[in-house]
Formats: structure tokens, sequence, C-alpha cells
């Protein structure tokens, strides 16, 4: 059961509640450099980017920030630090989002600006903390950055906004420590009503961060918490988003990809197994069709391990049969399967 939130609008994409979680990434071109920043939107906007933010530190950065806006069809987020005008610039340039942490940048007078730009354009504000962002005075309460911690500095945040009556806001409560951001996810479900942006900060390379990622959001989605993903890496942002997809993919959250099932083979694989495994997921990576296939080794146990699955194939000594729903279809040569399988997928 997804958990019952607020619901926000980006541009066309909504956040909360039974919407579907989307999947985000965040924009490393130079600020002020307009046409990189369009030509990496427009790449993370192919590889399946659902909501993209882009830093807006300065001027410059609003001029380049609202030429990505007009050739973009994603929600574009402004990233802002300190500056409040910045925020409000970014709005005029068309933002979709804003993510500011109110209680940076300032007395109230200049927060009410802000929520007042963000009002009237019917533009969200995401709060983001994490650890090394947690104020000196919660810090003090609790000795350390701890999970309730991070979660009070969120609501802290939340509390100067409210105090204008908006509520049109997202949290985001990332720490680089797995079990921590769990922790205090789970504990902002239980204490706000506001949809929750979730991601493992500084999660590292591609490889360990995805896997950093898919245990912190993966636990968390598992339990219906949850609205928004972003998958941190250092690495190019499209691994980011793919990534991210494939998180989604694995818990079933969004019902239009394939769900590939293979086996790990043995000794009683006779076919190559691993390779038709890469070439079948390699060629389903455009396909939209909610369907399970499976790609199993042996024609003994193939099929029925693969009973769940709508579609797949089971190896032989240098043949495969193609089954559907369970029943075979036919007898294929090794080198035809993986093209057989894929006429089939067509057909369906
Ligand atoms: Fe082995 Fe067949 Fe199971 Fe694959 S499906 S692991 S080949 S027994």
């Amino acid at each position: 059961m997804r958990r019952k939130t607020r619901q926000v609008r980006a541009g066309h994409v909504m956040i909360g509640s039974d919407s579907p979680v989307t999947v985000q990434s965040m924009l490393n071109a130079p600020a002020s450099d307009a046409e990189g920043n369009i030509r990496q939107a427009r790449e993370l906007e192919k590889a399946g980017c659902e909501i993209v933010r882009m830093s807006v530190p300065d001027q410059e950065a609003v001029r380049a920030f609202a030429k990505v806006r007009e050739n973009i069809s994603i929600p574009l987020v402004a990233d802002i630090h300190f500056d409040y005008r910045m925020a409000i610039e970014s709005v005029k340039a068309g933002a979709d989002k804003i993510r500011i942490n109110p209680g940076n940048i300032g007395d109230d007078s200049r927060v009410k600006k802000v929520v007042e730009a963000c009002r009237q354009a019917g533009v969200p504000i995401r709060i983001g903390v994490n650890s090394g962002s947690v104020e000196k005075e919660i810090l003090a309460k609790y000795g350390a950055p701890v999970p309730q911690a991070l979660v009070d500095s969120a609501l802290h945040h939340a509390a100067l906004l409210e105090k204008f009556d908006f509520y049109d806001i997202v949290l985001s409560i990332k720490s680089s420590d797995v079990s921590n951001m769990v922790q205090a996810y789970r504990l902002a479900a239980q204490q706000c009503e506001y949809p929750l942006h979730l991601g493992v900060t500084e999660a590292g390379t591609e490889r360990m961060g995805l896997i950093k990622s898919a245990a912190g959001i993966g636990a968390l989605l598992l339990d219906g918490i949850g609205d928004t993903i972003r998958v941190s890496l250092t690495a190019d942002p499209v691994r980011e988003i793919q990534a991210g997809h494939d998180i989604l993919r694995a818990l079933d959250l969004r019902g239009d990809h394939p769900q590939l099932v293979s086996c790990p083979t043995c000794g009683r694989t006779k076919i190559n197994l691993i390779a038709i495994a890469d070439e079948v997921e390699r060629r389903l990576s455009g396909c939209r069709k909610p369907i399970k296939v499976a790609v199993m080794g042996c024609i003994v146990n193939g099929p029925g391990e693969a009973r769940e699955a709508d579609i797949g194939i089971a190896g032989g000594d240098g043949c495969g049969l193609i089954f559907k729903k369970g029943e075979v279809l036919r007898k294929v040569p090794e080198e035809r399967l993986v093209d057989e399988l894929m006429n089939e997928i067509e057909k369906m």
C-alpha cells in the first residue's frame, strides 16, 4: 500500500499519493552553459528522465535556465542554495519546482517573497536536508545527525513555509548511510503528510552507488514510502535514470516494462545462456509491454520454473523450446532462439 500524502504538481507531473513514482536526475553541465544543459537534458529525457534539476547560482544561470525550460518538455527544477532572489527569478523563468531550504535564505520577509512567487505560479518547493545540513541547535539536541535530527531539520524548514500557508512541499532527507537514510524517511513518513523524494546522497561510483540506492530506496518503496526518486551516482546522469528505472522495475512498480526472469545456469545448461539472456535484455530495452519473459537454461526445469512467465525460452542441446504461458510453442535451433522469441513478443 502506497503511503497517502498530499499531492503536488511539477509541470505536468503529479508527485504523491497514487501518482506513479517518478525518476529524476540533475544536470551537471556548467550552470551558465545553456546549450550544454539543453543537450544533456534532452539526453536524460530520452533515457526516461521524468523530472530534471539544474543549479541556479547566479543571474547568468537564470538566463541559461530559462533557455533550458524553453527547449525541453519534462519539468525543470531550479536548485537554489542561499540567494532567495535566484528562487524568484527562476520561477519567473518558468521553473516547475524549486529546491530550496527556507531556513538558509534569511529572515521571514524573504521566505514570504519566495512563497508568494511560488504560490502565484503554482510551483511546489522541495526542501532537501542531509546529514551535513542539520542546524546547530538540532545537532546540539541530538549530539549527532541521527535520523530524528534529520527529520526535525526538514520539518523546521517546512514550518517556515507553513507559516505563510504554503503546503505544496516535497521533502528529501538524505544520508550517505543507507540505514540512517531508511530510518529517517520512515520517521518522516509517520510525522508528516508531505510527498517524499528518496535518495541516498553521495552514494558513490556507479556500481556501489546503485547497490546502496537499490537497498535504501528499495526498502522504502516496498513499505509504500516514496513518491519520486533520484539515484545519485558519480557517473553520467543518464546512468542515474537507467538505475532509477531498474529499481522501479525490480520492484514491479511501473507496469510499463517487461520483466526478465533468467536462470543462473548450472551443470545442465547446454546452450550459451548468458549471451542469450544479455541479448534478450538488450532487445527488450525499448519494449513497453508489461510482460514477464523467461530465459531458462534447460528443458527439464525451464518451462516449469518459468510457469509464471508470459513467454520464454528453455534451452536444450544446441536448441531450445519457445513457450508461452507454460505451453510449448515449438523447438528452435539455438542460433534462431532470440529472433523467434522476439517475433513472438512483437505479436503479443
Ligand atoms: Fe540449471 Fe535448468 Fe535451473 Fe537453469 S533452469 S539453473 S539450467 S536446472
